[in-house]
């Protein structure tokens, strides 16, 4: 008997936005080829897991009928492209979509190939010039050194954490409209256990670029990283280590020379928080929006919330929403008429959905990458674990009078740190079946790395280990100080963990 393989798909969706019909596609097909569920990612994209290989051509052409595509979704290419999703806070929204977008599809690559497998179907003849000859104008034939990631993000939000991107666009907006970006180069979560060479890094903010300058500078960072990044060394091919190591300056003056313009200073700006608005708020054009928690990004039902076939069920009836995918693992469902929206409650709540208070603030804020069983990278389990976990925290932090305070959670089953754990107050990192790092000191605007506090704490111990931390920080904090302020302030001065390199 041979060896059965599964296969994970990950959609290609900038900025997060579906129409609803394309909801209901990947309903369809995560039935019919996945595993019954739909998992947001923390790059507002959907993963189908427990594909066989019989169903990934039906499951591909399908995401292409609906007009979104796999392609660059994976692999040594622009991944998908981030955007706010949030439609409360500005219309300069609008016009950072629309840049996403066009982004998106700048860096796109080009190869016939994908379209002649997935689509049409054929097996390619590699002999045939289109192939055989195919060079990328942008890639080239080597494509990357390693996987890079842009995103956009408008302050104070930082709901998409953009310094750990590749590439950043903040935007700059006065009075509603898009004035330009500041532009942010170098992020980058992942690191390896016991390498000391590899680090997570936050970008910097290199200066300012007006709107119609984003496609060459989007490009002029992207060959940065074709032309510098380490392709000897894979953990360390990301061009975090390029900006790293060759300095801003150099990297700004790299930047200006491939774009043919001169980056202005960056203007000020500054971010508050990094969460979602969950329930139901009015967006900036006067109607509603309602975002849907999603425990660790797993659209399925249960016994007591059939979410998955209430979000179906929402994509059928009111055809003119808009579904986003949050880069927090949410879903928002965007542009409900003031007329519709207790009807779209009401389904939602006939289906176990809350409407009100839809859970704790302790795991509105917890990310989980999928990890096992789904990951071939995982050292240790997250996403079936972190429910367990924040039972554990929640209860420690009840019993201290502290179920009110948002402390941002986040795990993830091996350093690559897809759920940006990094970043967290706490972060989870797995080392080992049963075993993970413990980090802490990251802040709630996503603009601070934590630091190493455990090298490994196993899972039988970690109740113990937060419950001193959280007693610790009870007493210890300062008026309305958060756990990651605290821990920034006192835990990190009693840990040899250095800093990670600038
Ligand atoms: Fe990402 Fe590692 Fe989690 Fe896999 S186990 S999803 S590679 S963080």
């Amino acid at each position: 008997t041979g060896k059965k393989w599964i296969f994970m798909v990950r959609g290609r969706i900038p900025g997060g936005v579906m129409t609803p019909r394309q909801w209901a596609v990947f309903d369809d097909l995560s039935s019919r080829y996945g595993n019954n569920t739909l998992r947001i990612t923390t790059r507002q994209s959907i993963q189908f897991h427990g594909v066989v290989k019989s169903g990934l051509r039906p499951l591909i052409h399908g995401i292409n009928e609906c007009l979104l595509s796999t392609l660059a979704a994976c692999g040594d290419v622009n991944r998908n492209v981030m955007a706010p999703p949030t439609p409360a806070y500005t219309p300069a929204r609008a016009e950072v979509f629309e840049d996403c977008k066009r982004v998106a599809e700048a860096l796109k690559p080009r190869t016939p190939a994908y379209h002649k497998i997935w689509v049409e179907g054929v097996e390619l003849n590699l002999n045939q010039p289109e192939h055989r000859d195919f060079e990328d104008p942008l890639y080239g034939k080597g494509y990357l050194p390693r996987k890079f990631k842009t995103g956009f993000v408008i302050p104070p939000v930082n709901d998409i954490d953009i310094l750990t991107n590749d590439l950043g666009f903040i935007a700059i907006v006065e009075d509603g409209r898009l004035l330009g970006y500041n532009l942010a180069v170098g992020g980058g979560m992942g690191r390896s256990h016991g390498n000391a060479q590899t680090y997570p890094r936050l970008a910097d903010v290199i200066g300012f670029l007006p709107r119609e300058k984003v496609i060459d500078v989007a490009r002029a960072v992207l060959t940065i990283h074709r032309d510098f990044g380490d392709r000897t060394n894979r953990k360390h091919a990301r061009l975090k280590y390029v900006v790293a190591e060759r300095g801003v300056d150099w990297t700004r003056a790299e930047v200006e020379a491939r774009a043919g313009f001169k980056l202005e200073p960056a203007r000020p700006f500054h971010f508050t928080t990094t969460g979602d608005l969950l329930g139901w708020h009015r967006q900036v054009d006067g109607r509603w929006f309602f975002t849907v928690f999603v425990e660790s990004g797993r659209v399925k039902d249960t016994a007591q919330v059939r979410l998955k076939t209430a979000l179906r069920l929402v994509a059928d009836r009111w055809p003119d929403l808009e579904f986003r995918l949050t880069p927090n693992q949410n879903v928002i469902l965007a542009n409900v008429p003031e007329a519709v929206r207790p009807e779209l409650d009401a389904l939602l709540r006939d289906h176990g959905v809350r409407t009100d208070r839809q859970t704790s603030v302790i795991r509105a804020a917890a990310l989980s990458c999928p990890a096992l069983p789904t990951c071939g990278l995982a050292l240790a389990e997250s996403e079936r674990l972190l429910p367990s976990v924040l039972n554990r925290l929640e209860r420690i932090a009840a019993e201290l009078g502290l179920q009110d305070q948002e402390i941002i959670v986040r795990m993830t089953g091996c350093p690559n740190g897809c759920a940006r754990p990094y970043m967290a107050e706490i972060g989870l990192v797995g080392k080992a079946p049963g075993r993970y790092q413990l980090w802490v000191g990251g802040d709630v605007a996503g603009t601070r790395l934590n630091r190493l506090w455990k090298d490994t704490v196993k899972e039988t111990e970690l109740e113990a280990e937060l419950r001193s931390l959280l007693e610790r920080y009870a007493r210890e904090r300062r008026a309305s100080e958060r756990f990651g302020d605290w821990a920034a302030r006192v835990l990190w001065s009693e840990t040899q963990a250095a800093p990670v390199p600038a």
